[in-house]
């Protein structure tokens, strides 16, 4: 068997495409949750900063600015810059930086908004880069304003921080799609790997799969009954091939016989021509044998045979001009009612040889001065030929038997006319080849009834 393949494997695919969603889907679900907690520590630190800047701006204590000044020096501030604006916004006070070198700060957002609502935050970016500087404003009574300010990292600096962490995480990420990939394509394609194709229906694999596994289990049925019909054919065959030799092998023997005891001269002058006619009769019984071998074997081709119209009345009176020799050395008399319109389509001498056989049987197994009637006509859409005879007919257990090849039901008789065995077999496929059928029915006269029943040629 070749096998054809793409290259490509519903694995590789499963795997290909689950390998890809599962560690995309991990990683982005991780640097969402990383920045989700930023996010969060930012807010806290945002809270915690203002607190710090309430609660330093209750414990300032004095009037004047300088008092404050001296106030908030004293604060215990770790890490925080802290500067006092006043209501115009102009630096008071700086922890870090000269305040009389900064500039106004009445425009700046966290000081503007703290001026209207108590207290505001806001995070602005440093011009260096990675940091960001989180300020709380908190107003005093005074008009005047508090500012803490804190240096923080930015969610950039702070994922490069812990660039390991999430490099071995991404590691982590990478193994877990790939095992896990892995795993689930298995078990997606095991039970792919498992169906058995020698019974498909037995199969537990995927609904979706049914239709396909049922048509395989059709076809699958379908072959064995092809193999059983070959089986059956050839079997048939080789039974008729041995029934074929077998039935020549009897003349021969014959002819073998007598020629043999002519050579020795065994035969007396007066008697060679008894022996001669006898040697000529066995060797036209072979003749007929392979004739009538020859047209089933045609038959069993099914070679085309030619479609024409056939005149029943015709065929058969042809028939009883061939066999009226035959039938007045048994005195037999042919009664005959012949429909000449009756026509139906097939080979007129497949129709003439289906005729014969039937009138020959009719004669050879007839009571000696017998009689024999033979009829054409029409019934519906049909053509009907019957041959009804006086002989001893065929017992009704026996009448789908005789159509089989070489089955004879008195075989000596058979022998002793001239019988191949095989004339009702050609009778039978001969009337198939017309679309027709044959039956055996009892002739009012006692004897066998042979019917064959045809469609009409369409006129
Ligand atoms: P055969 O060459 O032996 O006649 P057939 O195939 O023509 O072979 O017929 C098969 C058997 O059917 C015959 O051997 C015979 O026993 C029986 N048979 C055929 N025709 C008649 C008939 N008209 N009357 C009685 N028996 C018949």
């Amino acid at each position: 068997m070749t096998k054809v393949t793409s290259g490509k494997t519903l694995s590789g695919r499963i795997f290909a495409l689950l390998f890809s969603l599962s560690f995309v889907v991990m990683l982005v679900a991780t640097v969402a949750a990383t920045a989700a907690c930023f996010n969060v520590y930012e807010k806290q630190a945002e809270e915690l900063l203002l607190s710090q800047a309430e609660s330093c701006a209750d414990s300032l204590k004095g009037e004047t600015a300088d008092e404050m000044i001296a106030s908030l020096q004293d604060l215990p501030l770790v890490e925080v810059r802290c500067t006092l604006v006043a209501e115009d916004g102009t630096v008071l006070y700086d922890s870090e930086a000269e305040a009389s070198a900064m500039g106004n700060h009445a425009d700046r957002s966290e000081i503007a908004q703290a001026k209207e609502g108590g207290s505001a935050v806001a995070l602005r970016k440093s011009a260096t880069l990675g940091f960001d500087t989180l300020y709380a404003a908190c107003q005093i009574d005074s008009g005047m304003v508090l500012r803490l300010a804190e240096t923080r990292t930015s969610l950039a600096s702070f994922l490069a921080g812990m660039s390991w962490q999430l490099l071995i995480s991404l590691l982590v990420i990478f193994l877990v799609s790939l095992f896990a990939s892995r795993a689930i394509t298995k078990r997606i394609v095991q039970p792919l790997r498992e169906i058995d194709l020698s019974d498909p229906l037995k199969n537990a694999a995927y609904e979706e799969l049914q239709p396909l596994l049922g048509r395989v289990d059709e076809q699958r049925r379908e072959l064995e009954e092809q193999n059983d019909e070959l089986e059956h054919a050839v079997a048939i065959r080789r039974e008729f091939t041995s029934n074929v030799s077998h039935e020549m092998k009897t003349p021969l023997q014959v002819i073998g016989g007598y020629a043999e005891l002519m050579e020795a001269g065994m035969v007396k002058q007066e008697d060679v021509g008894r022996f001669a006619g006898l040697i000529r009769s066995e060797a036209e019984s072979m003749r007929v044998l392979i004739d009538d071998v020859l047209t089933l074997s045609r038959l069993d081709e099914h070679a085309q045979t030619t479609m024409n119209p056939v005149c029943l009345a015709q065929v058969c009176k042809r028939v009883m001009r061939r066999l009226a020799a035959q039938a007045e050395e048994r005195d037999i008399t042919l009664v005959d009612d012949l429909d000449e319109s009756v026509r139906i389509m097939g080979d007129e001498g497949l129709a003439e040889q289906l005729a014969y056989n039937l009138v020959d049987n009719a004669i050879r197994y007839n009571k000696q001065g017998g009689r024999i009637w033979l009829t054409v006509r029409s019934e519906g859409s049909n053509a009907i030929l019957s041959v009804a005879d006086e002989g001893p007919g065929v017992p009704p257990e026996l009448r789908e038997r005789v159509f089989e090849r070489f089955y004879r039901v008195d075989t000596s008789r058979s022998r002793e006319t001239g019988g191949t065995g095989l004339g009702l077999a050609i009778v039978k496929h001969g009337a198939e080849s017309f679309g027709g059928s044959v039956s055996i029915n009892d002739a009012e006269s006692g004897g066998a009834c042979f019917v064959f029943r045809a469609p009409l040629a369409s006129s």
